[in-house]
């Protein structure tokens, strides 16, 4: 096998304004400079012409570049920005909706420099680096090769009582990944590369995770709170040996039942020894981007709501209009102690929300950090109900713990020890040289 290409969907808008170099043709034809492709009629209008899709390919690798202005980054998060930002490889155009897409068809190696570079900081350790190429490389072959399989049953369950959902990354029809958080945060070359992201790409070129001949499937998260979720808590049904829930130090079987309400409770209420249970700066830098460090405490974190405020975010959120809300009652938690089904009981409706996702989503203007969390009702100075959620970790907390595996890494862990820890029994395996 040969390193391939991923086509990486950038941004969608009615119009796209961009700049080619000047080592950029179509159809044969030398193109350069500024120029705008609009959407009309379901083509794309370029230089007074209408097109079903537009490519524009780089003749020469290293040097060519284009510019895609007004790129908005973070969707949804809190630290959605707009920026013009400049890549390397072919550009391309299709149409998708109301709307024309641009598309980056970029060699792998040099997508995962990228990668690397934007989810990391150049501070971080070799180790973490290299760690974070390898899985970064597996879970986007892993996401090529899934689009091409069968979706895999029913994704939500829908009645009166409740609502059970999940979201899949399987959503990007005509490109393989999006160049944003809800794939992999993909900058282009707008942030220069580090050389410490390029040399932990390069000295683990090619390499992914299997387990059982399998390419892993390598979820990652920001923080998992001190131990690891499992798949179904999140997603699909089903479990994988290697995404298996255990403690986020070297004493990984050293894990209460946090399934348990109780042992639950005490863990979130405590702050437990864990990899990732660290207010070192200097680590926290090294996975964070200067914007993430902008909230730093997410091992263990507090959102306080009045009983007004969370019943109407959760009428806006859910589109469900519960009446005053009453309680949250967790129904379901997976081992890392988060919350799989909860009830939401109103005064006007009653229902039973899950997976994780739907749940942080439903309990926060953006995304709560995570669905690991228990519930503290009391009254406020005014004599009103207060719902104080005590939580811990961000993110869905399934396989490797960013800030952990940070931790490792100055540690003096090394990559394999790291994808070792949070991926257990799964193997390094070259796919190309
Ligand atoms: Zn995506
Ligand atoms: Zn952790």
């Amino acid at each position: 096998m040969t390193e391939p290409f991923v086509q990486v969907g950038i941004m969608s808008a009615t119009q796209i304004d961009f700049d080619l170099s000047p080592h950029y043709i179509y159809k044969e034809e030398a193109c350069t400079g500024k120029s705008s492709a609009t959407y009309s009629e379901g083509k794309i209008r370029w230089r007074q012409q209408l097109y079903d899709e537009l490519v524009f390919e780089s003749v020469d690798g290293d040097s060519a570049s284009f510019t895609l202005f007004n790129v908005v980054i973070g969707k949804q998060f809190h630290w959605q920005r707009v920026e013009d930002q400049k890549f390397r490889g072919n550009l391309k155009f299709i149409v998708e909706g109301n709307q024309i897409t641009a598309v980056n068809v970029v060699p792998v190696e040099k997508y995962l420099e990228s990668v690397v570079s934007s989810e990391m900081n150049a501070t971080a350790s070799p180790a973490l680096l290299q760690a974070h190429a390898v899985i970064s490389r597996s879970w986007l072959f892993h996401q090529m090769q899934s689009k091409t399989k069968e979706n895999s049953g029913d994704r939500f369950v829908d009645t009166d009582e409740s609502l059970i959902r999940w979201q899949d990354r399987e959503d990007h029809l005509h490109f393989d990944v999006c160049a944003d958080d809800h794939c992999q945060r993909y900058q282009g070359i707008t942030r220069i590369s580090s050389p410490k992201a390029i040399e932990a790409v390069c000295s683990t070129r090619g390499q992914v995770l299997t387990s059982e001949g399998e390419l892993c499937d390598a979820r990652f998260s920001k923080c998992c709170g001190g131990a690891m979720e499992q798949f179904s808590t999140c997603w699909e049904d089903k479990n994988y040996t290697y995404l298996r829930p255990l403690r986020d130090n070297d004493d990984v079987d050293n894990l209460p039942d946090l399934t348990d309400e109780a042992e639950a409770k005490k863990w979130i209420l405590s702050s437990p020894d864990a990899f990732c249970n660290t207010t070192d700066k200097q680590v926290l830098s090294q996975v964070l981007n200067d914007y993430d460090q902008e909230t730093h405490h997410f091992y263990r974190w507090e959102v306080s709501y009045s009983q007004t405020q969370l019943s109407q975010l959760v009428a806006r959120r859910s589109g469900i209009d519960y009446g005053l809300i009453q309680d949250l009652v967790p129904i379901e938690r997976g081992p890392s102690g988060r919350i799989k089904q909860l009830k939401i009981i109103g005064s006007l409706r009653t229902r039973i929300i899950g997976k994780e996702l739907e749940i942080r989503h439903t309990l926060s203007e953006s995304h709560l950090y995570s669905s690991a969390f228990v519930v503290d009702k009391g009254l406020d100075a005014n004599g009103e109900i207060r719902f104080v959620l005590h939580g811990a970790g961000w993110g869905h907390g399934v396989g490797l713990c960013q800030i952990g595996a940070a931790v490792m890494g100055v540690k003096g862990y090394t990559y394999s020890d790291i994808l070792n820890h949070y991926y257990p029994g799964s193997e390094i395996t070259q796919m190309y040289k």
